[in-house]
């Protein structure tokens, strides 16, 4: 039994605690925050619940591999679901897209001019959700995934990252081309930068359905805490770590012998930890985001979705603007829309608007001239007369300053910016290094291709190897 300290608990660091202290290892996770999940927190405004951060869980299968592993580690097949107790509720579509007065579900719904398009494009890639479950979740070294990674590399061919593949397929309508590509956004990336595979992610969400867990997304977080909690994991909230040094772990209270670290901060934070002294080198940052809740007056007028994606009538420029750290003139929002009842137990409705922005650091309020006007841009495009502001009840902003505050640098959210061909097994950073062979990383920084699965995945990965190492 050796022992162990995670730092950071958010699911990234959690999912690891929960493994390390299966397998029998003495763990003990710190959190500087007063909650827990990170990015996917909890709040109440005027009574009501509404879940910050994700909101949506795709490729359910990397949850159940989790917790098949959780059970093989004592031999107890359906103790980890007992004790997790997730219940999941698929969707009846991916979302709705709007771009440049177009407005279509995906998958594109029948009598939709698209509809042809979409059904010949999830004909080559709404199949391959097994093949990415494999490498979402199988460490790269395994020479198992390579029939998965052979089934991809037949699909994209010499084209290799997602703009080139889509810009390959000429009977893909422009639109529809444009609202499959910026799903890569979701990475914090422009389809430059992403490799081709997330092409094919829109196709496998409609074909293997979105989620939303009974009750709210942060039901992920409360359930991974029950199965670090069960597997004996010491969980310390509000207790900041301040420097880690070869297995040591400081913090006020005091500091911690581990031999073993595992990191789920951001890894431009955990340099700073490692060597607090050192100047670094400014990089491009992935993508950040301003993001509103708030609870309803009154319900918003039927038909508006649940789930809405508007588009910016030029995602180049987008994508441009955030590369270079400044607000776009239009950019891609979600409209999540749960009426009073639906996925939270809420007596009202509740809107969240999450508005993709550029790592800059900055506060923002509903007064701010981007905030104000991206708003009233995709409440028209969602279908609304007014501004959605015009049914706020109490509303919070969460912003760059604030996700920069305990995440990445200027609050990007999914670290640095890579080159396309570091998303696989060569990513930077490693789960680990020959430098510091006592730590290990996990989290949405180092594990590229953002969201849960991903985070799960990189730390069922890294912490299996780090298991391995141990023998
Ligand atoms: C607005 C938004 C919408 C999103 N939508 C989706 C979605 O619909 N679906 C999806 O799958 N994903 C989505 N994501 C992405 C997803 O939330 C993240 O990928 C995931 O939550 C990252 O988890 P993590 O553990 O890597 O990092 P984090 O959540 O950032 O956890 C890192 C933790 O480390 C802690 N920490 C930092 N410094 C210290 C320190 N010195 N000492 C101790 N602890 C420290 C932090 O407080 C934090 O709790 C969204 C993210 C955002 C922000």
């Amino acid at each position: 039994m050796s022992r162990m300290v995670v730092v950071g608990g958010g699911i990234g660091g959690l999912a690891a605690a929960a493994l390390l202290g299966r397998a029998g290892h003495e763990v003990t996770l710190l959190e500087a925050n007063p909650w827990l999940g990170g990015k996917s927190r909890r709040i109440e405004l005027n009574g009501q619940r509404m879940d910050t951060g994700p909101s949506l869980l795709t490729f359910p299968s990397v949850w159940e591999e989790l917790l098949r592993r959780w059970d093989a580690a004592c031999r107890q097949p359906g103790e980890a679901a007992e004790v997790a107790g997730l219940r999941l509720k698929r969707l009846p579509e991916v979302g709705w897209y709007y771009y440049r007065g177009e407005r279509t579900s995906l998958p594109v719904e029948e009598g939709h001019p698209w509809r042809a398009a979409w059904e010949r494009f999830a004909g080559i890639h709404g199949g391959l959700g097994v093949e990415v479950t494999r490498l979402l979740t199988a460490d790269p070294a395994d020479p198992r995934t390579l029939p998965a990674l052979g089934r991809l590399l037949r699909v994209y061919g010499a084209k290799l990252t997602t703009r080139s593949y889509l810009d390959g397929l000429s009977w893909l309508p422009e639109g529809l081309r444009e609202i499959i590509a910026v799903h890569t956004l979701n990475a914090g990336v422009a389809p430059t930068r992403t490799p081709a595979l997330f092409a094919s992610m829109p196709a496998i969400m409609a074909a293997d359905g979105v989620f939303v867990p009974e009750g709210g997304v942060y039901e992920v977080v409360l359930s991974l805490e029950r199965l670090a909690r069960r597997a004996g994991v010491e969980i310390k909230t509000g207790e900041a770590v301040l420097e880690i040094g070869r297995e040591r772990v400081v913090t006020a209270e005091g500091e911690y012998q581990a031999e073993r670290v595992v990191s789920d901060l951001d890894a431009g934070r955990l340099e700073s930890l490692l060597d607090p002294g050192r100047k670094r080198a400014k990089e491009r940052l992935s993508c950040s985001g301003v993001a509103v809740y708030a609870t309803l007056r009154e319900e918003l007028p039927a038909g508006v979705a649940v789930h809405s994606v508007v588009l910016p009538s030029d995602p180049c420029d987008l994508y441009e603007s955030l590369e270079a750290g400044e607000e776009p003139r239009e950019t891609m929002a979600f409209l999540n829309y749960y009426r009073g009842g639906r996925i939270y137990p809420n007596e009202g409705g509740t809107l969240a608007v999450l508005l993709t922005a550029p790592a800059n650091g900055r506060e923002y309020d509903l007064e701010d001239p981007f905030v104000g006007r991206e708003i009233e841009r995709v409440s028209a495009a969602a279908g609304l007369q007014e501004p959605a502001t015009r049914y706020f009840g109490e509303y919070e902003v969460l912003d760059p300053a604030y996700f920069g505050a305990w995440g990445g640098a200027g609050g990007a959210l999914y670290g640095n910016v890579r080159p396309f061909w570091r998303s696989g097994p060569l990513q930077r950073p490693p789960y680990s290094d020959r430098r510091r062979p006592w730590l290990w990383r996990v989290g949405a920084s180092v594990h590229p291709g953002g969201g849960i699965p991903a985070v799960l995945g990189g730390a069922m990965i890294s912490t299996g190897r780090m298991l391995r190492s141990l023998v």
